[in-house]
């Protein structure tokens, strides 16, 4: 059987033809988008100004639909997770994080992740598959109507499952989708798009209309230490990495953040401090140092708060922006590389990674 086409799957302008094709007003599609987007309808029948002929058309036409909530957890410095079911049974995260100061949704792009990063609870799933874009804009939804914010503003940060650069159009459709001013109006500057760095699609995304606020996953200031720790980079090294981040246009005030997981023994010594702040030296960049969080399954320990402080600290001296990131929700396993849903496909490293 065909499945009938998705609304949450239709950029704006794509609906609008298709609501001619069935010879409906073009206008309409703003509104099917106010209705999904702001008011939370969940089936065309809810979407009770419409033509009556045009709600039947739409609900014998078109799918609608929404990931499930199956589980959702609280951490005591109120960070939310959620698991969210697909319409084929695969589970995503999805995090909520308070008071940032601003209220952020952390977003997956892919069911698991073929980054195999190495201290990387999500990379040990591998890639399982792609999100749909209206997979990706889903979870915005569920989250704004689980947590009551449809007045309340957000930003976005693509840190959850998965590696958006490697689901690219999809990625860059749901970024299109939540800017349309008939929905979420969500500004791209308020969305952070998170990437090992996939030299390619880097390059794609800085000719991008709508261009989100970027972080670079470096981790360390070599090839061989970062070689170790993010396969990926044995094919996009440090050095041209650097350079398409050189290249990226960048608004008035805006930087590139440079995430940078610290283990301990590993990539945390002064040395690698000052060689991290060399390679940044000129560039519009600020370091985001995310201490490890530790996890049974993950060979590394994260550094004493000393050897954070230090590592932090050398950094700055060199001149570069520098924040230690506050890791939240660890409690309930929704901080940095801990989202990883067991139980639907058994990698062996999946097997591995036993999770206290
Ligand atoms: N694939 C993208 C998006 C994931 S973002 C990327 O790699 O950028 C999640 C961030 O958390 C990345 O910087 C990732 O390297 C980091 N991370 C992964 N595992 C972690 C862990 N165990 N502790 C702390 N940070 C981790």
């Amino acid at each position: 059987m065909v499945s009938l086409p998705d609304l949450v799957e239709q950029e704006r302008e794509t609906l609008a033809a298709a609501l001619a094709e069935l010879g409906f007003p073009r206008f309409h599609a703003g509104q099917i988008f106010r209705w999904i987007y702001r008011r939370g309808v969940t089936d065309a029948e809810g979407m009770t100004d419409l033509p009556r002929d045009l709600r039947a058309a739409l609900a014998s036409k078109f799918r609608l639909t929404t990931p499930a909530v199956v589980q959702r957890d609280r951490s005591i410095d109120g960070t939310e997770k959620f698991v969210l079911r697909l319409t084929d049974g695969r589970d995503i995260e999805s995090v909520f994080i308070p008071d940032t100061p601003n209220m952020t949704f952390c977003v997956s792009t892919q069911v698991g992740c073929g980054m195999a990063c190495a201290f990387c609870l999500t990379g040990k799933m591998g890639l399982v598959r792609n999100l749909t874009a209206g997979e990706i804009v889903g979870q915005v939804r569920v989250l704004v109507a689980a947590l009551d914010m449809r007045d309340t503003s957000f930003n976005i940060v693509l840190m959850g499952m998965g590696e958006p650069l490697h689901n690219y159009d999809e990625t860059m459709k749901a970024l299109r989708i939540l800017a349309d001013d008939q929905g979420f109006n969500l500004s791209p500057r308020r969305v952070t798009l998170s990437t090992v760095g996939l030299l390619p699609a880097l390059e794609r995304l800085a000719h991008e209309p709508v261009m989100p606020n970027l972080a670079i996953s470096l981790h360390a200031p070599t090839d061989a230490q970062r070689g170790a720790l993010v396969p990926i980079n044995r094919k996009y090294g440090v050095a041209e990495i650097i350079a398409a981040c050189k290249r990226f246009p960048l608004k008035k005030r805006s930087r590139i953040t440079f995430e940078y997981v610290l283990l301990a023994g590993v990539n945390d010594s002064p040395q690698d401090a000052r060689q991290l702040a060399r390679l940044l030296a000129g560039m519009k960049a600020k370091v985001n140092v995310i201490p490890l969080n530790a996890a049974a399954g993950i060979p590394f320990e994260r550094p004493s708060d000393e050897a954070i402080d230090r590592f932090a600290k050398i950094v700055a001296e060199h001149g570069v922006t520098v924040s230690v990131r506050k890791s939240r929700g660890r409690d309930i396993r929704a901080a940095c590389g801990q989202l990883i849903v067991e139980g639907q496909k058994k990698s062996a490293g999946q097997q591995l990674a036993v999770i206290i």
